[in-house]
């Protein structure tokens, strides 16, 4: 059943009939999580760390990184933060653990990548996060960008426990890492699908080149096939599944990733009220059968359509 649209996020995601979908804003540094705060994000599905020392070329240390985090979780008591570990590397490089002779970044050391090199510095993070998660109320989740085997997944997880972080998760935008959802889940208590980078890597096309946005297109059905592959993954484990790229804030979007299965949606807090509205009118079943016209369409722009049309909600 489709209702109007009224553009305002009362601090609750749901659809139509109720299916609760969380709606979470992504961060980089204390003044976002702010504003984060005062839009009514119901917590933070991407807290982007590196985002905090980009300028460095010393790696900082754990009392100023445990500062920095201190300020970002103490905007959301009793609310889940998601902390994601150094992404340095490709678009991001941090000198203190990236190699800037790569002929290929973004398919160098990255991500996760960074600490077969410098273990320490991981080890660090994962401190800093832990001792800012005791100073505050906030409920921490802490996960790993670029993690694309099981084995990766299995050592983040087992590092974060020797730091008594508990809910460790992994981001999933490596093709491998969605066709492997399963056995990363039964090892990891999350996963947060990256679609930037996710699409980045399935077409082969550098997310940062305006040339290929054709390709650069989360809403490519091959790359929705992989997100529906993750969220078969994280049913089969009874792990939730996230989005935090750039797809979570399109509307029409969203409706088809809450069809798939995905839980919770992170995104530019401007981005908050117009998903709101959308899902609000949207009913769970409508969701699902959406999201399989655009699995099911040959290209992106036949997804899109597909969507558009059954949705006149969005005018
Ligand atoms: C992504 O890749 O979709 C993502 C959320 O991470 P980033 O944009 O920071 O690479
Ligand atoms: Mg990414």
């Amino acid at each position: 059943e489709q209702r109007r649209v009224t553009r305002t996020f009362d601090g609750r995601g749901r659809t139509a009939d109720g299916h609760e979908v969380a709606l979470l804003a992504n961060v980089g540094d204390p003044d976002n999580a702010r504003a984060a705060a005062e839009a009514g994000a119901q917590g933070v599905g991407l807290f982007r760390t590196e985002f905090c020392f980009l300028d460095r070329a010393e790696e900082p240390g754990v009392e100023e990184q445990a500062e920095q985090y201190r300020r970002v979780l103490e905007q959301f008591p009793g609310k889940k933060v998601v902390v994601r570990t150094l992404d340095a590397g490709a678009d991001k490089p941090l000198p203190f653990v990236t190699d800037a002779e790569e002929a290929n970044p973004a398919l160098g050391v990255r991500g996760l990548r960074t600490a077969r090199k410098a273990p320490q510095v991981l080890e660090n993070q994962l401190a800093a996060i832990a001792r800012a998660a005791d100073a505050t109320e906030a409920d921490v989740w802490v996960m790993a960008p670029m993690v694309a085997t099981v084995t990766e997944a299995e050592d983040f997880v087992a590092a974060c426990e020797r730091h008594g972080l508990g809910t460790a998760g992994v981001m999933v935008e490596v093709p491998s890492a969605a066709l492997l959802a399963g056995p990363i889940l039964a090892r990891a208590a999350f996963a947060s699908i990256g679609t930037n980078d996710l699409t980045q890597y399935a077409m082969a096309a550098d997310r940062l080149l305006g040339s290929l946005a054709e390709l650069s297109d989360p809403w490519q059905p091959a790359v929705l096939r992989l997100v529906e592959a993750t969220c078969q993954g994280g049913a089969q484990q009874s792990r939730p599944v996230g989005v935090c790229g750039e797809a979570a804030a399109d509307p029409a979007l969203a409706v088809v990733l809450v069809g798939l299965g995905v839980s919770s949606l992170s995104m530019t807090p401007r981005a908050l009220a117009d998903v709101a509205a959308v899902l609000a009118a949207t009913d769970l079943a409508t969701c699902r059968r959406l999201a399989r016209a655009a699995v099911d369409a040959e290209s992106a722009a036949d997804a899109r359509a597909r969507v558009r049309e059954g949705l006149p909600v969005l005018g």
